[in-house]
């Protein structure tokens, strides 16, 4: 919309101004004055113009992460994956309940304690053998939004409820307020300028953490920064097989991500490629400490995935799972003290495809005795900075 160029003179404003005004004569100075105003109303009414084009883009659809990112239940209908991780969504979701026995969750507000009823189960599993490790009990990052999808903020993955990412900060042995876990930052395991871990605050547990997250077979990969990744490949003794699993990638320096695999019951869901054959102690590693993966952005200000992404980029059945019924209430599909899904992620370990408008509401158990931490607090530094998530 070039014409507020063409028209920043005055010869310009003459030109387009109506006759009325150019035929009135008198004082020039007034006649001035309004077409100054004139014009500057229809340089604003241009300006609306263009900005509502960005807020509805073509095809006038809304944008999917609009739609996904409001939605505050799960679609009530079977568990199911659509698409891929990265451009996706799910139906049948149901959530981690905010505190667990052996796990808190972080960040509450964000509203994404929710996956697949699979993805769910194993992070409550996860949470019990971590403890039975040793480990004092995970601190929950964000999973996926109710129905999946593209999220206003942060991930471009967690789409399909299949990702989940757990703090490597390990649980206080204190309930946190819901204001400390919007707050509380986490500690950042790797040196920002050399990529290596510091050493001081990586311990074994850090890496019997990450051997059994990648013990279960459903787990396909666990994403971690490539400094982690050269400080096991480095240390683990004996079985070095599930290094297979241990992806390196930007960010996930104060957690990592378990990705776990398309589930049955979910056609529609795209698998990942297969990950290389062996450790991955390799060139492919090597690489991550070189320059070039840390080159500044040539293009910061490119648009992301989500930012234009509609509903016609999505698959097909993700408006279905859009505009499907919600469940009665959110304590139906919460796995875990308070919520009555238990049963509905039993069923998702056993292969069964069971849907969670089925569950019961079980009345809150009382709250077990929390394992005592081996750990000291997390000190508080301050709100985190955004880091690039997939
Ligand atoms: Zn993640």
């Amino acid at each position: 919309m070039p014409w507020h160029r063409q028209c920043s003179d005055s010869s310009c404003v003459n030109q387009h101004a109506p006759v009325f005004l150019m035929a009135g004569g008198g004082n020039n100075q007034m006649r001035d004055q309004v077409l100054n105003c004139l014009h500057r109303c229809l340089l604003l009414v241009a300006g609306l113009a263009l900005a509502l084009s960005f807020a509805v883009p073509a095809g006038s659809e809304e944008l999917a992460k609009n739609l996904f990112g409001n939605r505050p239940l799960p679609a009530a209908t079977a568990p199911q994956s659509w698409g891929f991780y990265s451009k996706g969504c799910f139906s049948g979701g149901v959530a981690i309940a905010t505190d667990g026995p052996t796990w808190q969750a972080m960040r509450l507000s964000r509203n994404r304690r929710w996956g697949h009823p699979a993805m769910i189960d194993l992070v409550e599993r996860l949470s019990r053998d971590a403890v039975a490790d040793g480990w004092p009990g995970l601190l929950l990052g964000d999973i996926s939004q109710p129905r999946g999808g593209p999220m206003l903020t942060g991930h471009a993955s967690h789409q399909i409820g299949l990702d989940a990412d757990i703090w490597f900060t390990p649980m206080p042995d204190r309930r946190l307020s819901p204001q400390q876990r919007e707050k509380m930052s986490a500690t950042s395991l790797v040196d920002e300028k050399s990529h290596r871990v510091i050493d001081r605050r990586w311990t074994k547990a850090h890496e019997r953490l990450l051997k059994r997250a990648a013990s279960y077979p459903e787990v396909e990969r666990l994403l971690v920064n490539p400094g982690i990744k050269q400080k096991l490949c480095d240390t683990v003794k004996g079985d070095r097989s599930w290094l297979r699993k241990v992806r390196p990638f930007w960010g996930h320096d104060y957690h990592f991500h378990i990705r776990i695999g398309c589930q049955p019951g979910s056609p529609g869901c795209k698998a990942q490629a297969e990950t290389a054959a062996g450790d991955g102690c390799d060139k492919s590693l090597a690489w991550w400490f070189t320059e070039e993966p840390w080159r500044p952005n040539q293009n910061p200000d490119a648009p992301k995935a989500r930012d234009v992404m509609t509903m016609a980029n999505l698959p097909r059945e993700c408006r279905a799972v859009l505009n499907a019924p919600s469940p009665a209430s959110e304590a139906a599909v919460t796995v875990g003290p308070g919520g009555g899904a238990m049963r509905v992620a039993a069923a998702a370990r056993a292969g069964a495809v069971a849907s969670p408008a089925g569950a019961d509401v079980a009345t809150a158990p009382a709250e077990p005795a929390l394992p005592v931490s081996a750990y000291a607090e997390t000190p508080e530094v301050g709100i985190p900075l955004p880091r690039p998530r997939p």
